[in-house]
């Protein structure tokens, strides 16, 4: 990643994945508009007075940007839909949450306390949180108003300016929401927006002797690559990477709300979700039934386009993103695999136009198989039995994964244990998939590094510094 080739200019092109139809041309970013915007950030950093406002003065704005947010919520919702082809009311939901994301921050920014070491006899000492300067924020495309929000509001609460890269598979509401910032008061400068591919202006950016921390949503292997470059430059990296969340069903759970979570666990988003509950674990009483159950409303999904109201599942984000989809149920097939429903892009009607594929269950695969360790991104389910906890301990944690899980079972002490014993970032008990501003978030193993969300989530984006006073 050191010895890159020159960027020529070229544009991206959002294609909206429902229908194949062009929704937009952004031009991409090329390396000496990377460090003019690089000066500028710095420049913005040293003179807007942002790192040094009082709190409540950068409450205020992030409060300000919320509430635009919320008001241009409809048309933010339209446009992701057809940037990244979500059902609308998804992409509703997460314009809700980026507006939450700002104000949980506005809130944080303004109640944030330090240490203080009572006095001894001749000092006293005390901490205070210091912002990096510039920082760079990359997300994927699966969520991009969401990601992009988790990142920036706390960037910004802790008075760093940031350079957001969206990715190319999504770059349109990342400009959105740096213009709704420079509407809301933020000043010119703090919030840039760099546009391109990964492997190039990406790598770019991460490499940026002028960007002092770097905080990346996406995959396992770029979370790598991006870890050994900061590792090199000795500039934090928070990395939250991919998934292959089990979802284990006990004998005893409510298997009405059990089956319910299960499908829409892997089945919303298409599957496109870092905590999609791609590996199904049923207690073996009961595997037949439950996975019965789960293929037949897997059947019944309603796949239809994102707008139409009655959607459950749409299409997959892009055409080449479908690609993979369709290699990864082709190799289970080949391990030997039994597709109990979908493994085929659907035909006739929208099917013919847009990125549709068919919400898939497989069995027969050892927990060690191809499509039990690696993530598909998409509407694929493998289902596998269980014997007892200690087996599901085993095959649950037998991934280099290590995001999310969900347990169902009504008996608190086995949750509790299995809980524990699992390997996650996350833990649902009889739920699925449930998200806090408040609360932290983040994967253990190849799942990531640092935690999102919450104070921790904004500790992120600062440094501590401890003062002492001689008395
Ligand atoms: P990706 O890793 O291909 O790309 C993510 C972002 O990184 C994009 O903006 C891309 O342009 C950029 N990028 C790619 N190579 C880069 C490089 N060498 N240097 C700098 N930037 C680079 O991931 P994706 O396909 O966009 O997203 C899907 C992945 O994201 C899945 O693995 C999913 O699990 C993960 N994800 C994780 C979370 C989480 O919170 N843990 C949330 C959403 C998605």
């Amino acid at each position: 990643m050191d010895a890159l080739p020159p960027t020529a200019t070229d544009v991206l092109i959002s294609i909206d994945p429902a229908d194949g139809s062009e929704v937009a041309r952004v031009p991409c970013t090329t390396r000496a508009e990377l460090d003019s915007m690089v000066d500028r950030a710095w420049h913005a950093w040293r003179t807007s007075g942002w790192k040094s406002l009082l709190p409540h003065r950068r409450a205020a704005v992030l409060h300000e940007i919320a509430s635009r947010i919320a008001a241009e919520k409809e048309s933010l919702a339209q446009l992701q839909m057809r940037d990244n082809g979500k059902p609308l009311a998804e992409c509703r939901a997460m314009a809700e949450s980026a507006v939450g994301t700002f104000r949980y921050y506005a809130g944080v920014c303004e109640t944030l306390e330090t240490e203080v070491t009572p006095p001894r006899s001749d000092y006293v000492s005390f901490t205070v949180l210091e912002p990096f300067g510039v920082v760079a924020c990359i997300t994927p495309w699966n969520s991009p108003l969401m990601n992009d929000a988790t990142k920036v509001a706390p960037a910004l609460a802790a008075g760093n300016a940031v350079l957001l890269k969206p990715s190319e598979d999504s770059p349109l509401l990342a400009p959105e929401l740096a213009r709704i910032c420079r509407e809301a008061g933020l000043p010119e400068g703090l919030l840039q927006v760099v546009q391109g591919r990964g492997a190039d202006i990406g790598a770019a950016l991460v490499a940026h002797p002028g960007v002092r921390m770097i905080s990346f949503t996406g995959g396992t292997a770029t979370g790598r690559a991006i870890g050994e470059v900061a590792g090199r430059r000795l500039v934090p990296a928070a990395l939250e990477l991919g998934g292959k969340s089990p979802h284990a069903v006990f004998a005893d759970a409510d298997l009405d709300h059990a089956v319910a979570a299960v499908v829409a666990g892997i089945f919303g988003s298409a599957g496109q979700s870092c905590v999609a509950g791609s590996r199904l674990f049923v207690e073996a009483s009961i595997y037949d039934e439950v996975v019965g159950r789960v293929v037949e409303r897997a059947r019944t999904l309603r796949l239809r386009l994102p707008s139409d109201p009655a959607v459950e599942v749409g299409p997959l984000a892009s055409f080449h993103h479908r690609e993979r989809v369709i290699r990864f149920v082709e190799n289970a097939r080949a391990e030997g695999g039994r597709i109990l429903c979908g493994g085929a892009v659907p035909t006739g009607g929208i099917y013919d136009k847009g990125a549709f594929y068919l919400p898939t269950v497989i069995d027969g695969l050892s927990y060690k198989a191809r499509a039990c360790q690696e993530e598909a991104f998409g509407p694929v389910l493998v289902a596998l039995p269980f014997q007892d906890e200690a087996d599901l301990i085993e095959q649950g944690n037998g991934t280099a994964f290590g995001l999310a899980c969900g347990i169902w079972t009504k008996s608190f002490k086995r949750a509790w244990r299995v809980g524990r014993a699992l390997e996650a970032g996350s833990v649902w008990i009889n739920t699925y998939k449930m998200s806090v501003t408040t609360t932290p978030f983040g994967g253990f193993k190849d799942s990531g590094l640092g935690r999102e969300k919450g104070i921790d989530g904004l500790r992120l984006y600062a440094q501590v510094k401890s003062m002492y006073f001689g008395l």
